[in-house]
């Protein structure tokens, strides 16, 4: 008998459960690391900051 080893393949490599930085602003769930150092926004208050800059000024 010749049999050959079993294929076992390539497990789909999940991606980790990063744990997220709420946004200090509405407590929604942003794109940063919960390491992230200052005040964390989520995209959609980032957009709301950067219009409210950009006429700042
Ligand atoms: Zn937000």
């Amino acid at each position: 008998m010749n049999q050959p080893p079993p294929d076992t393949g390539t497990p789909a490599a999940a991606p980790a459960a990063e744990p997220r930085a709420d946004c200090v602003l509405c407590g929604e769930p942003t794109e940063h690391p919960n390491s992230t150092k200052g005040a964390t926004l989520c995209p959609v208050c980032e957009w709301q900051e950067a219009q409210r800059t950009a006429c700042s000024g």
